[in-house]
């Protein structure tokens, strides 16, 4: 074992990566040290080379999270990892980045929202490596925990019989999970769904996984070049693929996507592309009454308008409503009827008589918003009650 530890660094955006080394550490009583086995390369490891990243950044620092690997030292009181398996020397775990920190008012509010915690734990940041090179990273030979130093770091145990490689994918298929599961709970993927992946890329290709494991029924993905990425999304299960590069414009995408998934539209839509037009053109892929869920618009680069890539960021729900249907004109009426002595309900109404002049005053007078609900009488002896 040397005792030295070989990481790759980068300086800013657009730098290459610069192979540094950082002692071996201490171990203390809640810390690890995890030789990684590989990590894969994340969007979000590119967004950052870009530039596109909104926050500032401690460069030089070390990227990559998709990371699988071993536990090679570990403290005498870090016995468990985030669900409760035992850990232990030879242990293969994967590390998440930016986890909740699980002591704050927000997580302590919005469980399911943790994800939005103001002061996410990132490995081992903050923890007597404030000198760059850190040990905080995928793309480096160990990576460093301590959860007496930032309790909110998250320990996963993985099979101990499941290859890196596999387990590396652990954390993007994860993302693609809870956006399926939003979904759901929202009750836009029913059992049997059709389901439009846009973007196939990493996420899109792990979505169309996902989907089917979650009980879609049909799997249709929208994206480019066809090799390898096309090709790659039928072999993942995807009944169908459109090339964006062959449909070059909004209009020949939605109607190629139209007329393979027939009927009415897709049930729903799952955005993984990041593309600027993904948003508009994927709401037309959905039937009425569908779904859309965007997972990829997670930088604000390139987006037509900020607010798909708030969409995502906030992990709001945003809700259409077109009217109503004949079920829900009772609660109507019951609202009105239990509630008539609570609202000065009348006060909407600005009275007009019936007649060519009158209801030509009562128009201007609502176009002009003098009134707030203009209303014609016709039967005044109907009306006096
Ligand atoms: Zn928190």
């Amino acid at each position: 074992m040397t005792n030295e530890i070989r990481v790759a660094t980068f300086a800013g955006p657009g730098a290459r990566p610069e192979i540094r080394t950082v002692p071996w550490p201490e171990v203390p009583k809640k810390a690890a040290l995890v030789r990684i086995a590989c990590c894969g390369v994340c969007g979000t490891d590119l967004h950052i080379l870009k530039g596109h990243w909104p926050k500032p950044l401690p460069w030089p620092f070390t990227l990559g999270h998709e990371l699988s690997g071993e536990i090679v030292e570990i403290g005498p009181e870090l016995t468990r990892d985030w669900p409760g398996e035992p850990l232990h020397v030879g242990a293969r775990v994967m590390l998440p980045p930016l986890m909740p920190c699980h002591a704050c008012d927000w997580c302590n509010r919005y469980p399911e929202q943790a994800n939005k915690c103001p002061n996410p734990v990132y490995y081992g940041r903050y923890l007597g490596f404030e000198k760059p090179p850190h040990l905080w990273g995928g793309f480096a030979e160990y990576v460093y925990v301590d959860l007496d130093m930032l309790p909110g770091t998250k320990i996963y145990r993985v099979p101990d019989d499941m290859p890196h490689r596999l387990a590396s994918l652990s954390e993007p298929l994860t993302s693609c999970i809870r956006a399926f599961e939003r979904a759901r709970r929202a009750g836009g993927f029913p059992w049997g769904a059709t389901v439009v992946v846009q973007g196939t890329g990493p996420i899109g290709i792990l979505a169309i996984a996902a989907a089917q494991e979650m009980g879609a029924g049909r799997v249709i993905a929208v994206g480019a070049p066809e090799k390898p990425r096309l090709e790659l999304a039928r072999r993942f299960g995807a009944d169908a693929t459109v090339d964006i590069e062959r449909h070059a414009t909004p209009e020949a995408r939605i109607a190629a996507v139209r007329e393979i998934v027939g009927g009415w539209g897709a049930d729903l839509v799952i955005d993984c592309s990041g593309h600027p037009s993904a948003g508009p053109e994927g709401l037309e892929f959905l039937r009425d009454g569908g779904t859309y869920v965007e997972m990829g618009q997670f930088t604000d680069a390139g987006a037509i308008t900020t607010s798909w890539h708030r969409i995502c960021a906030k992990d709001v729900t945003i809700l259409g409503s077109w009217g109503f249907t004949a079920n829900d004109l009772p609660l109507g009426i019951r609202m009105l009827d239990l509630a008539r002595d609570r609202y000065p309900w009348y006060a909407m109404q600005t009275l007009f008589p019936f007649g060519e002049e009158g209801l030509a005053e009562a128009i201007d007078a609502a176009m002009a918003m003098r009134t707030v609900k203009s209303t014609v009488v016709i039967a005044e002896d109907l009306c006096r009650e």
